[in-house]
């Protein structure tokens, strides 16, 4: 049992040791705020890049975009890096700030608590431990619980198993009879990168992507030269990657002629690569562009033209010992089951229990839809700061440039809890109840909410995740930290 009066209160508490728990770090640090303690449920750093080490696992942003501003890294080695490379850079993070001394691995938090008197959150874990800070950071990861599917007889399969985010590199599939589930961004990584060692590939499609062509490039010596001897000119690489990606803005969230433009693209593309009318027509989307994610790949409808390879559409009636069995009746036998099938995504309620002021549950508060005040905080759970929190999801840009946003916000808030010697800052409800109808408003108009169905709304059509607009609006909203907005609670 922990002694409550004993144990030392953190000025902060980060869950999740990835890209945003880190970040976090680094930047608290760089504040002067370097009392805080990391809680990573694994032994090792790197989150959705340590476990998604699948075949052919690369991001799908630009890598000098998909890093941090204040970390770059001159040496990436294409344009489009490999998971490996993104955990080495992580690693790398590690080491460069000296940040292998707040994190206590192997300790899955499993609840929160607010103690109201003490004005201190208390974290409980999975081994019986308990951690006491005046701030908490949720850093556990939009994507980092693997989801299987609803389907039927998922249990019987005798033959292996393997989810996207927990690739067993011990398997061999040389020679195998492989299935995939889902085409959507790991499956389409996947399916080019083993097609060319399986036997016999077969790819199960619910709806078409929307795939794009990927210009993916080997860095040339000569650049990374210039961008270690002359950072400004990775800085202003960078600058032209956010700019053309804020563009695309405006044909992936709205609807729009670069909507037309960008779905002529993606037809074009297509038809440049698939020859064949009838797969081309399987292949082809039947909702508009951005309503789910936009896929780039200039290797996947290559792939699934190979000889031994398959698409099939027709719906999935049940998976039984040998395989998987379709709605007309065909039985597909298999040696390997590959599920690339997502995410358990928390947008209606949370990974753990997380109780607030007076005993509310914010669970309950979520088990609708999630809502917070700029994704950030929510009213009732003072000091509480929510990384990838609701409605901050990017469709069209870096996923770490609306990061870095609320990592600086969320410094900026402890300094400045820490600088009035406040025993709490909790937003305002009817703060959070304005900033939530603007967006909802705005989502009404966006390509999100146009009828598809995606990872990005909850069962009753909700949106709990996207942001409606650019990457810059979101930025200039997390700019200043707005204490009208807040209530300001002192210690009694
Ligand atoms: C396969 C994949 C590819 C992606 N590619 C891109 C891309 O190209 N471009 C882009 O913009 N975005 C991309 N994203 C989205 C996003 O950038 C990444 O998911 C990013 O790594 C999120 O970082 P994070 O730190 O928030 O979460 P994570 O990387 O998931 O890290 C969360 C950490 O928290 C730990 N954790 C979770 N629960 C607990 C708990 N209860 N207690 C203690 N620790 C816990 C986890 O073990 C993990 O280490 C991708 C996502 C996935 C899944």
């Amino acid at each position: 049992m922990t002694d409550v009066q004993t144990t030392p209160v953190v000025t902060t508490l980060i869950i999740g040791a990835g890209f945003a728990g880190l970040g976090s770090a680094i930047r608290l640090q760089q504040e002067g705020i370097d009392d805080m303690v990391i809680l990573e449920r694994d032994k090792q750093v790197g989150g959705t890049w340590r476990d998604n080490q699948y075949p052919g696992a690369a991001c799908d942003i630009p890598s000098n975009l998909y890093s941090y501003s204040f970390a770059p890294n001159p040496d990436w080695s294409r344009s489009f890096s490999g998971a490996r490379e993104i955990l080495g850079y992580i690693h790398h993070l590690v080491n460069q700030f000296d940040l292998a001394r707040y994190i206590r691995f192997g300790t899955n938090v499993t609840g929160l608590n607010w103690d109201q008197d003490r004005g201190v959150w208390e974290a409980t874990t999975e081994g019986g431990e308990t951690y006491y800070a005046k701030t908490v950071v949720m850093a556990q990861g939009p994507l980092s619980n693997p989801g299987f599917p609803n389907i039927a007889g998922i249990e019987d399969f005798q033959g292996k198993k393997i989810h996207s985010a927990q690739w067993d590199h011990n398997y061999n599939l040389e020679g195998k009879r492989v299935g995939v589930i889902g085409t959507g961004a790991s499956a389409i990584q996947i399916v080019p990168s083993i097609v060319g060692k399986v036997d016999k590939l077969t790819v199960f499609q619910r709806t078409p992507p929307w795939v794009m062509p990927r210009p993916d490039f080997e860095t040339p010596d000569w650049q990374k030269l210039a961008f270690r001897k002359l950072p400004l000119s990775q800085n202003a690489l960078r600058k032209a990657l956010y700019l053309a990606h804020e563009s695309m803005a405006l044909g992936v969230i709205w609807n729009s002629p670069l909507t037309r433009l960008a779905e002529r693209l993606g037809k074009w593309h297509l038809r440049n690569q698939v020859k064949d009318r009838w797969l081309r027509r399987q292949l082809t989307p039947n909702y508009r562009l951005g309503c789910k994610r936009v896929l780039v790949s200039s290797d996947y409808y290559p792939a699934l033209q190979q000889p031994n390879c398959k698409l099939i559409t027709w719906p999935i009636a049940r998976i039984d010992e040998n395989g998987v069995r379709t709605v007309e009746g065909i039985e597909h036998q298999f040696d390997c089951l590959i599920f690339a099938t997502g995410f358990n995504v928390s947008n209606a309620g949370t990974p753990f229990p997380i109780t607030g002021v007076d005993g509310r549950q914010l669970n309950d508060e979520w088990k609708r839809g999630a809502s917070a005040y700029k994704s950030i905080n929510v009213a009732g759970y003072p000091n509480l700061f929510l990384t990838f929190g609701p409605n901050s999801g990017p469709g069209h840009n870096s996923a770490l440039v609306y990061m870095e946003s609320q990592i600086n916000y969320i410094v900026k808030a402890v300094r400045t809890i820490t600088s009035l010697d406040l025993k709490g800052l909790d937003v305002r409800q009817s703060a959070q109840e304005s900033h939530n109808r603007a967006i909802q408003k705005r989502l009404s108009r966006t390509n999100w909410n146009t009828g598809c169905k995606s990872w990005y709304l909850t069962e009753d059509g909700f949106n709990a995740t996207m942001y409606p607009g650019f990457a810059t609006q979101y930025a200039l909203q997390m700019k200043e930290v707005v204490l009208k907005d807040y209530r300001l609670l002192p210690h009694s």
